[in-house]
Order: C-alpha cells, then structure tokens, then sequence
C-alpha cells in the first residue's frame, strides 16, 4: 500500500471580518482576509502514517482490538472520563497554554501506561467506549484554536512531511509505533483567525502554504481524528449580538470546504464564554446572503474551556452541551489521573467491563 487519494475540493471560504479579539492561545488573533483555500496538488508523502491509516469512518471497536484487557482495574462505567484540552505546542512551556513537542509526547506516554485509550467525542456522545476492553479507560485529547503548532508540514522536494514536533507529528508516531492507541483526538479549528490559526496556518506564516490547509483538514478526517468547530476566528460569544449564528455557522461552512459534507458535532467555545441565548451554541442558522442559502447546526457536544472530569455518559447528571475539560500544563495530567484513581463510584474513573451489553457500576 503505497500513497493515498485526497479528496479535493474547490470551494469558496465565506469570510468578512471586522474585530480584532484574543485567542486563549496568546497573542492577537483577528479575522483574516483569506478569501479562499483550495487543496494543494503536491504529492502527498506524509511521513508515519500510510501505513496503518484507519480511516474516517473505521469502528472505534475495530482500531481498540489489539488493546490488550486488563484485570487488574474493577470495572467501574459509571465513572468520569478526561478531556484534555492543548493549544499551542512550542519548544517552551510558559503559561496554561502551551505544552512542549516533549510534554506532549510524554502525557500520551503517561496516558498509555495507565490504561487510557483515546476516543473522540462523539465515541462518548455514542457511547462506543462500550467497545473498549476490560480494565481500560477513555480518555478524549482535544487541541484548539488549529495553530500550525499543531499540525505543520514540512517541504522536501515538492513531497510534504509532517512536522514531527507539531502535534499531529507527534500522535502520528505514537500511533505508528504503538499499535493499540487508536487515531483518536479532536481538533477544534478556526478557518480564518490570525497568526496562522486557520486550518493550521497559511501565507508562509511558520512557513505554512495557504493551499496547504484543505489537505490537512482532509488528512485529519482520513485518519479518524474528529473535526471540531470553533467559530470563524475566535470572537467572543457573549459579545456576538445578532452575529453568534454566522461566527458558528461559518466556521461549520469552511469545514465543510474542506471535507464535503462532514457533520460537525462537537462545538467548542471561544474562551468557554457562552452567547446570552445559550441555547445559540448548539443550534442555530444562519441565511448566506451572498448564496441566499441557510446554513444550519446542531452539535451533539459543547466544550466548555475548564472544570473537573466529565460525568459517564451514563451518570444521570451528564450534560452533553456542556463538556467539562482539563487545560494540559505543568503537572495538571498527573494531577487528574491520580484524583480520579484515588475517588470511587460516580467521582472515580471510568473503566471498562469488556461487555457491550451491560453497564458496570461499581
Ligand atoms: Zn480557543
């Protein structure tokens, strides 16, 4: 198996801008001018992952096979599950939002050893973390705000390499050489904020091409990560006014540019602020005026921006629209495991039974 197609598509990316506001990655982060993005036409030779591409729509049950059970943890699925939540990834660690190449690579390594796999949100919306195997917890790695820290190519004669520091480099090798952590995470994108964060950098920001940025969109799907939305460019939703349905809806639209007709169901707020009519952040529409069509949404998911592991999808008390996640800095992922290991019933740690058919509650 050598290579792999890319769907390209050619549409326009609807955009206006207008504010500039701050991204929770630091630094300005406006709207941006780009008007379009079309899928490049490089051969495609992205390094550590051709060979064991599991695709969009592959079973969770199917990638999670050769995870091996363990008894040595009482099963327990009315337990919390982690969300963790990165945003850039850069060579130093300052403040709670920004994680090193290495204390990425270090958290999925502590994750595996504790009996964590990775699944997407919509694995928990579905419950198919039913599917996982006896001892073995979920737990759900989402990245926002689509910076190029996250997901960089690199050009070496005309074929593209993903950055092995940038996040996508990193879970792409993990994948790669650990054979039972599935191609599982959330990207949470912007189509069009500044200093490349949109769809992961463009005009050569951190030597970024703009046609670049479809691909990687169609790349992450292809692989069975999930696609998130995070509005057109990070405005602030209890600021909105009258414009909370186009940010949402827009951002849904670039989505769609890129992976034709890809139904987002997970939502993220920008800096977890909700419009003042909360029910906005998860369905709305929003009518084009340049195409007279009406775009609508409806997510399954909202992500808030902090609070503690989430509730079971079983847990009586489990709100889909609103997602609690855990920001990943210094030791805040030790932290987490070690509090959930040591709380029991609805409080401890979700685990496994094995059994798809039953409910283990402890
Ligand atoms: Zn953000």
């Amino acid at each position: 198996m050598t290579g792999h197609s890319l769907r390209i598509v050619r549409r326009t990316v609807p955009i206006v801008l207008s504010v500039t506001i701050a991204a929770c990655g630091g630094g300005e982060s406006g709207a941006d001018t780009t008007a379009t993005a079309a899928a490049g036409a490089t051969r495609d030779s992205v390094s550590g992952a051709v060979t064991t591409t599991v695709g969009g729509d592959t079973a969770l049950g199917a990638s999670m096979a050769a995870v091996q059970p363990d008894d040595s943890r009482q099963p327990n699925e009315m337990g919390r599950i982690p969300v963790l939540e990165y945003h850039l990834i850069v060579p130093e660690e300052k403040g709670e939002f920004t994680r090193t190449p290495q204390q990425l690579r270090k958290d999925l390594e502590t994750l595996y050893a504790r009996g964590y796999r990775p699944v997407n949100m919509v694995d928990v919306i579905d419950k198919k973390i039913q599917q996982l195997p006896k001892g073995v917890s979920p737990v759900v790695l989402v990245f926002d705000d689509a910076s190029p820290s996250q997901f960089r190519y690199i050009e070496r004669n005309g074929q593209l390499e993903i950055d092995p520091t940038s996040a996508v480099g990193i879970l792409e090798k993990f994948s790669a050489e650990k054979k039972d952590w599935p191609r599982r995470a959330v990207f949470c994108m912007l189509p069009a904020a500044q200093v490349g964060r949109s769809f992961f950098g463009h005009k050569g920001i951190e030597g970024q091409k703009t046609e670049w940025r479809f691909r990687k969109v169609q790349f992450l799907h292809k692989q069975g990560y999930e696609l998130c939305n995070h509005t057109l460019y990070h405005a602030r939703l209890d600021r909105a006014g009258d414009q909370v349905q186009e940010f949402i809806a827009r951002g849904d639209m670039a989505i769609d540019s890129a992976v034709a007709g890809y139904k987002v169901r997970t939502f993220a707020l920008p800096l977890g602020m909700w419009p003042k009519q909360r029910n906005l952040a998860w369905q709305g529409s929003w009518k084009d005026p340049k195409s007279g069509k009406t775009v609508s949404y409806k997510y399954d998911a909202v992500l808030e921006v902090s609070g503690n592991p989430n509730e079971s999808p079983y847990d009586p008390k489990f709100d889909p629209h609103s997602v609690n996640r855990q920001i990943m800095y210094k030791n805040a992922l030790e932290a987490t495991l070690n509090r959930l290991d040591k709380a029991t019933g609805s409080a401890g740690r979700y685990v496994s039974d094995g059994n798809p058919g039953t409910v283990a509650k402890p």
